[in-house]
């Protein structure tokens, strides 16, 4: 494979996705333009209906973007100010900020070290007269222990809310993430598995009342137009984002297979290279591989290789959010939270989309295997 003919790879290539269903999205955004149904209406409904046959739930509300569905979800389960909900460090900084502005305190717990997603084993120890809830995330698209989580959140009486933002589809026992807790929060984000063009999210759950209440909290607190029954948000879901995503559903499940492909190639291939640890998939899950992340020793000297050879990666995330200064409040010194510390200085993103080919793949494992021999 000559190398320089093929030229660069990218990270991630929306371009490709969006050429694969152009005409699909130009009549669905002309559908909405014609009929100006432009806030919640018909686009929005029909596709909160079918996201949430495809999550397995009974409810799904779409809101502005997937920070908020975290912050709603809190607010909605009744979580005030003076509570703490527990999370990780290792996560998009949002997952922590949503907690913050529901009003709650975030304490965090650490991942382990070999799925990057919470420690379960280390809830109980950080839980105290104030903590109502817990966020587990499924960072990569790889289902957190849920197990675990739900049977410790079940000891202490404590909610769970699923920050599922980067696993729409993946599978955990036979039941979709986001439909386990009592809620799951979806970003639609254009760089997620199921991503609209623009900012959009959704919260999944089964509880009737817990929908109806971020229903309305999305909607200025509102169930009727005039008639505001508490302060809410403005957060919703555009019918233009809806209408782009209700035709992306169609084929997250087939895209999601081919990243899963990909990471298995990658894995395969992987496999004979020195001092290179791959994703390790729970027993009972089926992750999207939102993210292929590895880990190595010498990580930013790979990353500086990769990129001469015109080889996009990323970091995520490059410092756990105990040590950003947005967090400095919380007085969390470096060794606090080792697992995640350790991984924010060892691991590296390779590209990861569906119409990523089996040569790119091929062309990231050689040069990665040239470099660490
Ligand atoms: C993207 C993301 C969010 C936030 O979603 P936005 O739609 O960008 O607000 C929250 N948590 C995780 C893990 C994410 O990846």
């Amino acid at each position: 494979m000559n190398k320089i003919a093929v030229g660069k790879i990218p990270f991630v290539d929306l371009k490709a996705q969006y050429s694969s269903i152009r005409d699909e999205i130009q009549e669905a955004i002309n559908g909405v333009l014609e009929d100006t149904n432009f806030i919640l209406g018909k686009h929005v409904k029909k596709f909160e209906e079918d996201f949430a046959r495809f999550c397995g739930v009974r409810f799904a509300i779409g809101v502005g973007n997937g920070t908020e569905a975290i912050t709603l979800a809190l607010k909605a389960l009744g979580i005030c100010p003076g509570d703490e909900v527990i999370t990780v460090p290792n996560t998009a900084a949002p997952t922590a900020e949503a907690i913050t502005s529901a009003g709650a305190r975030v304490v965090f717990v650490d991942i382990d070290p070999d799925t990057y997603n919470i420690d379960a084993s280390k809830i109980a120890e950080k839980i105290t007269k104030r903590t109502k809830a817990i966020v587990p995330v499924h960072l990569y698209g790889q289902p957190c222990n849920l197990d675990e989580v739900m049977r410790v959140a079940k000891t202490f009486n404590l909610k769970v809310i699923e920050d599922a933002a980067q696993a729409h589809g993946a599978m955990y026992e036979g039941k979709r993430v986001g439909s386990i807790g009592e809620a799951g929060c979806f970003s639609f984000y254009p760089s997620k598995n199921l991503g609209c063009y623009g900012d959009g999210g959704a919260v999944v759950t089964n509880d009737k009342d817990i929908a109806l209440k971020i229903s309305m909290l999305r909607d200025h607190g509102r169930k009727e137009k005039y008639l505001h029954a508490f302060e809410g948000h403005n957060s919703r879901l555009d019918a233009l984002q809806a209408a782009v995503l209700q035709v992306k559903l169609k084929y997250i499940d087939e895209w999601n297979e081919r990243r899963r492909k990909n990471a298995q190639f990658y894995t395969e291939l992987l496999s004979d290279v020195n001092s290179v640890t791959v994703p390790k998939i729970l027993t009972g899950a089926v992750p999207v591989f939102h993210l292929y992340v590895i880990k190595v020793k010498d990580r930013d000297a790979l990353m500086a290789r990769l990129k001469g050879e015109g080889i996009e990666t990323g970091i995520h995330y490059p410092l756990p959010l105990h040590l950003q200064p947005a967090y400095a409040y919380l007085g969390m010194k470096k060794g606090s939270y080792p697992a995640s510390e350790f991984a924010t200085e060892h691991i590296i993103s390779l590209p990861m989309f569906p119409e990523l080919k089996r040569e790119q793949i091929e062309m990231v494992v050689d040069a990665i295997r040239e470099y660490l021999g």
